[in-house]
């Protein structure tokens, strides 16, 4: 069955395993039952299929983790607890003590909080690099570098990286790329489609799409994966549970249509952003005139449901704006139903000490905004009746 990109988020393992359920069982249990002690040892000797007990396998994460491979283009895929399980499991099977992580100058806040405890407890370090050039990657990969670790969209700063440029020094030392994937959703971007090895996903944010799921996704290749499973999914433990693996499928049927809609309203209220004049600049990947876009349209189908920018104004006003908006509701998190706004310096990218969140672009000024499902118009009459209050 090679079904077209959208329908493969609908249809995945043949239902009719399943009594013809037209939705994936949740099988909330445990432990499986072995008919005889012999099929038990042959399970564990790993000779045969079959279940054994849920932190090791369970046929509703399963058939996620094969819808997520078949969506991103790879060959095995795996749930975790969260995005940040996903994160920290890859990148503990990739390194070990004196390796050194090459990262994005710019990546989720709680992913540097993990280098830093891998640095003070493994002595693992890392480093960022702007990636603009081959020569400025070069330079930065050190003999000891165990993984690439990009972000693209940069969040909050909606810098983008050439992934094909990338690959392509990455290849040249036989350096694993691992991907970040959440902000475009496989839909809009696949990362190991261009030869990456390896995405992540915060499955939280636009792969569920609705709020109510706090989970974790990775796929690469099937022997990587599998020893990953064997290991250090294993032995730490930080699954996902069948009834989230149950709302994640639920919630990625419909992905392509969310995304679709996401990207339109968020470039209409982009526009609107753009000629206000209490607004300093907008950063949005579907801007025709963002510094990349030339690797945009290479990479991208399309900008997204997220955009940053700045007003003209200090801290206070920034809080005054953004306690002043009704429909859009100030939260942390993206990729919902609902208009989210947050503030990094102070949310999100507070705990990276400042002169880092400076090198980063993320001043005091910057917001960013999760643009939702609602009518644009909406979302627009909320935002502007909020800037008025900077013209006061
Ligand atoms: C939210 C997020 C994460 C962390 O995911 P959790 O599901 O909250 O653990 C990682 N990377 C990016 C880009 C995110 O937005």
């Amino acid at each position: 069955m090679n079904y077209r990109s959208d329908s493969k988020y609908i249809h995945g393992r043949q239902a009719s395993s399943y009594h013809g359920s037209l939705s994936v069982p949740i099988f909330q249990t445990s432990t499986f039952s072995f008919p005889e002690g012999e099929e038990g040892a042959r399970r564990f000797a790993g000779e045969t299929d079959g279940y054994i007990y849920s932190r090791l396998g369970n046929p509703t994460v399963q058939a996620l983790e094969d819808r997520i491979a078949a969506v991103e283009g790879g060959e095995k895929g795996l749930a975790f607890a969260s995005g940040m399980a996903a994160i920290s499991a890859v990148l503990t099977a990739l390194t070990k003590t004196g390796d050194h992580i090459l990262c994005t100058n710019g990546i989720y806040g709680c992913t540097y909080g993990l280098l830093q405890l891998m640095e003070e407890k493994y002595q693992i370090t890392s480093s960022f690099c702007e990636m603009r050039t081959a020569e400025q990657l070069r330079l930065m990969i050190q003999p000891n570098t165990s993984c690439l670790f990009i972000e693209t969209p940069i969040n909050p700063t909606m810098r983008i990286i050439d992934l094909e440029m990338v690959v392509k020094v990455a290849k040249e030392q036989g350096i694993p790329v691992v991907v970040d994937n959440t902000f475009s959703s496989p839909y809009l971007q696949q990362p190991l489609m261009l030869g990456c090895d390896i995405v992540v996903h915060s499955a939280t944010k636009y792969l569920c799409g609705h709020g109510d799921v706090v989970g974790g996704l990775a796929v690469g290749k099937e022997e990587f994966m599998k020893n990953l499973a064997a290991t250090v999914q294993k032995d730490i433990g930080g699954i996902m549970a069948p009834f989230d693996a149950w709302l994640l499928l639920r919630g990625m049927k419909t992905l392509p249509v969310r995304m679709e809609r996401h990207s339109e309203n968020a470039e209409k209220i982009m526009k609107k952003l753009k000629e206000h004049p209490a607004v300093n600049a907008v950063y949005y990947p579907g801007d025709e005139n963002h510094p990349e876009r030339k690797i945009i349209q290479k990479q991208m189908k399309s900008g997204g449901g997220v955009i940053s920018f700045s007003i003209k104004g200090d801290i206070r006003a920034v809080m005054g704006f953004i306690n002043q908006l009704k429909l859009i509701r100030i939260a942390v998190s993206l990729g919902d139903a609902e208009t989210l706004i947050q503030h990094p310096a102070t949310m999100t990218h507070s705990l990276i000490p400042k002169l880092e969140r400076d090198k980063m672009g993320i001043d005091e000024s910057l917001i960013r905004l999760s643009i939702g499902l609602e009518n644009w118009e909406d979302i627009w009459e909320d935002l502007l009746q909020a800037l008025h209050i900077l013209d006061a």
